[in-house]
């Protein structure tokens, strides 16, 4: 596919591509867009697209940031880091993204457009899932051309302008049944948007926002304005039915998303009445109130709609649908330059950054509210940390840039991007994280999908975004954001810019630009020395550097050292650039402390690593399995280690550390021990195991490796093993508090019900055994206590039981102990019957 893209139309560069104009068609981008050809297999009525509105011959420069990103298809990396995960983005997460969709959510579709029979399957938020891998797809497009991908997708938009219905709405439970729709669709068509009628959200509007977001990304890539038109006719429908009139609804959205969405879509067309209706669907909050009748089990809090949000302080809700409301609510603050808005962005931010963010950029502790934001400095490092969180914090903090022109915010956005929202998926791009924690007692691993997958289609739209982060333009002012390599072309001072960069960051703090003018001019680079390399992990003092280095920051142009004045974060230089002028930036990359506010209880006594952007974590898999009794004294000297070998090539941090350990009298005994800390994206890519962040600094905070006993020395397997779940938990010597305890690894075999199953513990060497203590894990839900359970042990190549002295008991809270003549084996089962309809699991499996 060839794409030939209008001059820089500065309204469409918010979301990163440029509003192109078909190929081969005649100037100006408002012209004859229903002559595009679309696929004669795609079988939709091209009387459907009759209704198209036209779109405006020229930007609409009021609808403008201050500063706006060099869009994502001027921006070509080839670079170690982002490029290879944006390609296994493009290659497998999308791909394994619409395969799922496949299975589950294009047959709703498909139904709803009467292609096929059935009822609607699955959570009717789940059209989003389709509309967020189609935004990630149209951005794989936009920078690497798939003839096929975008057949694809050119099929998807006729399909989803043969669902939508005449009047523009589109929500597919709801088109398939009608106001019979199953679940928290009902009753009636946006009136249960906030839980107004059954007390949980319909997601209408949820999906929409999504619809649009892709339908602009679509459409900018392809120039196909069929899934833009679907998006402006279902705008216009919302348009319609909300409003200031007396017939008019004033419900506020019950999941964020369509206020950012709707700006975009008023960008990209120019009109500005989608910029006006996301501020009065953001106007609605507070001023809403759902029925005194309808139970639900969200507060208001919840959704921030306690009060309006002009008068918003502080970070509260739902940390997601809060992201994504502050970004539209940022837009609005930038674009209408409203002082209510933006005071509230600022105050909030202050608070978010102040008291409420990870040092993975993460967001939304989930204590006290589902998926929400705790109090202020309550971090948990078992916390929630949700993927979309990530996304949402990103989104926003781009967005407080593009306000306010300060690297402050690039500072909040990258920590996000390198730590808390990369974790999100693995090294190979085809499994994901939901939750985003700072600590793993081992039992947590990436799942291929969820029941609720709003996090694998996340990322599948973000990171092919990330180009788009890099640079920004204001006036004669070009911001360099991001270290990455690569060229960009843009336009400053209305000169034709090329820039090149390159470096090795985020393994090599050294950086050169060439910065190539079509014809000299005189423009003013802005290169950001980023946070970390001026002793500020963030912008407020959440966190600091517990060391007391001074890394060297070294700027140059054409050879010659620039002085380090910074404004709002940026070396500023201003000077008449020519063709092949270097600038070289060194940043020092030492190996940083960072320790938190000490009213972060969860960090006291405690340290972390990083170097440059990155976070780093100490995983199992460096250190036999276990790393919850290692200790970071203060003198523990760390060197960098780039190993091309590791985890896709990654720079580890090497150096000495401590151990406890439990000796034989129960007493602990400290030991020098070799460590090696992993950036924190890249834990758990080499299977399930322990994992910690924030390392104590003394041995009475870490927790013992147990004395060795037979158990401890065996190898645990079982008939079957929950994925979420590991066989390790059997025999890691940590004591449960009750069967229901969650906190700590467990072995179950959910999802299998009813059925017959077995553990099995194979020793180094033949021991004699006389007694076996079982811990069963009991969730009072999906895993009971087990029926029945017996002990065979290996006797050659056969299975016999023991011939137990005692019962076999099934109680819960404690061990269940079983003494038995002695045997004397290789190999022990233990096998169960689970109860009918229900699994269980075992917390901890003891021999003597
Ligand atoms: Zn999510």
């Amino acid at each position: 596919m060839s794409v030939e893209y209008a001059e820089p139309c500065q309204l469409a560069e918010d979301v990163g591509v440029l509003l192109p104009r078909p190929v081969g068609r005649g100037e100006g981008w408002g012209e004859g867009w229903l002559g595009v050809v679309y696929p004669a297999v795609l079988a939709v009525s091209l009387a459907l697209l009759s209704s198209a509105a036209s779109l405006p011959s020229a930007c609409a420069a009021d609808q403008n940031y201050a500063v706006n990103p060099v869009p994502l298809n001027q921006v070509h990396l080839n670079d170690v880091f982002w490029k290879p995960r944006i390609d296994t983005n493009c290659r497998v997460t999308v791909p394994v993204c619409f395969k799922k969709c496949e299975e589950s959510r294009i047959p709703n579709f498909r139904r709803a457009a009467k292609l096929e029979a059935g009822s609607f399957r699955g959570e009717p938020w789940e059209d989003s899932d389709l509309y967020k891998v189609v935004e990630g797809a149209a951005y794989c497009l936009a920078t690497d051309p798939d003839p096929a991908l975008r057949k694809y997708l050119d099929g998807l938009a006729a399909l989803f302008a043969q669902v939508q219905q005449p009047d523009g709405y589109l929500y597919t439970s709801r088109i398939i049944h009608g106001d019979k729709a199953p679940g928290r669709a009902s009753p009636v068509r946006w009136l249960n948007e906030m839980g107004g009628v059954t007390g949980d959200d319909s997601h209408e509007l949820y999906c929409a926002g999504h619809l649009i977001e892709a339908a602009v990304a679509h459409y900018q890539v392809t120039t196909n304005r069929v899934f833009l038109d679907v998006a402006i006719r279902l705008a216009d429908l919302i348009n319609k039915d909300w409003g200031p009139g007396p017939d008019q609804l004033k419900i506020s959205p019950g999941h964020q998303e369509i206020e950012l969405a709707l700006v975009k879509l008023g960008r990209a067309t120019g009109e500005r009445k989608y910029i006006d209706l996301a501020k009065f669907l953001l106007d609605c909050r507070g001023h809403y109130r759902r029925p005194a009748n309808v139970k639900s089990p969200w507060s208001d809090q919840y959704y921030s709609n306690e009060m309006p949000l002009t008068n918003l302080t502080q970070a509260v809700g739902h940390a997601v649908r809060t992201g994504y409301m502050l970004s539209g609510m940022t837009d609005i603050a930038a674009i209408l330059g409203d002082p209510g808005y933006t005071k509230a962005v600022d105050t909030v931010w202050a608070d978010t950054i102040g008291s409420k963010l990870y040092l993975h950029g993460g967001i939304g502790s989930g204590v006290g509210m589902s998926e929400g934001f705790g109090n202020a400095y309550e971090l948990p490092n078992k916390g929630y940390c949700e993927t979309c969180a990530a996304v949402a914090n990103c989104l926003w903090n781009e967005r407080m840039f593009l306000l306010h022109g300060d690297a402050k915010y690039i500072d909040v956005l990258e920590r996000t991007l390198y730590n808390g929202f990369l974790s999100g998926v693995s090294l190979s791009g085809d499994h994901f994280f939901y939750e985003n924690p700072l600590v793993s007692n081992g039992g947590y691993v990436r799942s291929e999908w969820f029941g609720c997958a709003c996090c694998p289609v996340n990322v599948s739209r973000f990171l092919p975004s990330v180009p788009g982060l890099q640079y920004a333009t204001h006036a004669d002012q070009l911001y360099v954001n991001l270290f990455a390599g690569g060229t960009a072309d843009m336009s400053i001072a209305a000169t034709r810019v090329k820039l090149t960069q390159e470096t090795r960051y985020p393994w090599d703090g050294a950086v050169k630009l060439t910065v190539t003018p079509d014809k000299s001019a005189k423009f003013t680079v802005l290169v950001r020395i980023p946070g970390w390399a001026r002793n500020q992990p963030v912008p407020t003092s959440l966190y600091r550097y517990a060391d007391n280095l001074q890394p060297e920051v070294f700027l140059t142009v054409n050879g010659k050292p620039q002085p380090i004045q910074l404004q709002k974060g940026y070396v500023a230089v201003n000077r008449r650039w020519k063709k092949g002028d270097v600038l070289t930036l060194k940043l020092a990359m030492p190996v940083r402390r960072v320790m938190a506010d000490a009213r972060v209880t969860d960090d006291a006594g405690r340290m972390a690593l990083e170097r440059g952007p990155l976070v780093y974590c100490f995983e199992g898999a460096d250190h036999q399995g276990k790393v919850m009794h290692l200790t970071l004294p203060d003198d523990a000297a760390f060197e960098p280690q780039f190993r091309p070998d590791l985890l896709g090539g990654v720079t580890v941090l090497r150096g000495t550390g401590k151990a406890s350990l439990r000796r034989a009298d129960r007493s602990v005994a400290t030991e020098a021990a070799a460590l090696t800390a992993i950036p924190y994206y890249a834990w758990c890519n080499r299977g399930a195991g322990q994992m910690q962040v924030w390392m104590p600094c003394q041995p009475d905070k870490a927790t013992p490796l147990p004395f060795p006993t037979v158990a401890s020395q065996a190898k645990p397997s079982a008939s079957h093993c929950n994925g979420q779940d590991t066989v390790g938990a059997l025999n890691d010597g940590i004591v449960p508090r009750n069967s229901a305890d969650q906190s700590l690894p467990r072995m179950t075999w959910w999802m299998h019900l009813g059925t017959l199953e077995w553990v099995q513990y194979d020793l180094d060497k033949p021991a004699t055994l006389n007694t076996v203590r079982v811990y069963w894990f009991d969730d009072h839900g999906g895993c009971r206590l087990p029926k029945s359970w017996r002990l065979l042990y290996r006797d050659g190549e056969t299975w016999r039981p023991i011939e137990n002295t005692s019962d076999y008991t099934t109680k819960p809270d404690g061990y269940n102990q079983v003494t038995f003549k002695p045997v004397s084996t290789s190999a022990l089962r233990l096998e169960v019957q689970l109860r009918p309809n229900v699994s269980g699991g075992i917390l901890e499996w003891k021999l003597d």
